[in-house]
């Protein structure tokens, strides 16, 4: 069984919905596979979550994002009241529970056996996923000089992590990540609340110039480089999405294979 039949059929695995033969496959690859594993620990972490109450956990990862934002605009005074507003808390878990289920929706879409998984449809669930707590970094630091050897032998190429502060899109750290089957890299940035992860793996073909989908609320960007492909996604506005990617690919030197 290869990597991204066994990805494929993760969710029915967990859910016990495989055919006797089927679900020994996987476990037999499983066994011998760390990274379909990991991804595999993922979706059982996920689910856990949504079942030990998603709400309490919620809150402090947004909170975290939001100090961090605000540190990066040396902004921090007027937040407080906002922080104790049990108001805000509601809205925010009443945001992350519709995130949530959005991912599911993707999740339940993409699971469909034999239906192909689209480049966008895979991009949309690891964006939302990693928004999920705990799932955003493996390396939180705001210093490119971290984060890129962070990826050294992890990930069989060198991503481009332009220093972009200035510009009001600050780095916040960098994960590995799967996208069909693949491991890749993925590079945090924020802006304001909102989160853009910037995937690369290399992918044989011409250069091409990035082209924006919109889809569930989330807007995703995809070029390739120098045998890189690259998208870019979140739920931040397309004008300064654009701006984001076009900031990007001037600031980060290209990926070294
Ligand atoms: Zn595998």
């Amino acid at each position: 069984m290869q990597c991204a039949e066994c990805l494929d059929l993760l969710n029915p695995y967990h859910d016990g919905e495989l055919l006797p033969e089927e679900l020994a496959e996987v476990r037999d690859h499983l066994a011998l596979c760390p990274e379909c594993t990991r991804a595999y620990d993922e979706l059982v972490a996920t689910s856990h979550l949504l079942q030990d109450g998603l709400v309490r956990y919620a809150a402090p990862d947004v909170l975290n994002a939001r100090i961090r934002s605000a540190l990066a605009h040396e902004d921090a005074t007027p937040l407080r009241p906002a922080f104790a507003s049990p108001r805000w808390l509601r809205l925010a878990a009443a945001g992350l529970l519709i995130a949530v289920t959005s991912s599911l929706a993707t999740w339940g879409t993409v699971r469909v056996r034999g239906a192909s998984r689209t480049a966008r449809d895979e991009i949309l669930a690891t964006h939302v996923r990693s928004l999920m707590p705990g799932h955003l970094m493996d390396v939180a630091s705001n210093n490119q000089h971290n984060v890129k050897p962070w990826f050294n032998g992890r990930v069989d190429l060198s991503p481009p992590v332009p220093a972009l502060d200035s510009t009001g899109f600050v780095l916040d750290g960098g994960r590995l990540d799967y996208v069909g089957g693949r491991t890749v890299a993925a590079i945090v940035y924020l802006r304001r609340q909102h989160v853009v992860n910037v995937f690369s793996w290399p992918e044989a073909g011409d250069d091409s110039d990035p082209s924006v989908v919109t889809t569930q609320g989330y807007h995703l960007v995809n070029w390739r480089t120098g045998g890189v492909a690259f998208w870019a996604a979140s739920d931040l506005n397309q004008t300064e999405l654009s701006e984001f990617v076009a900031l990007f690919r001037h600031g980060g030197a290209e990926a070294k294979r």
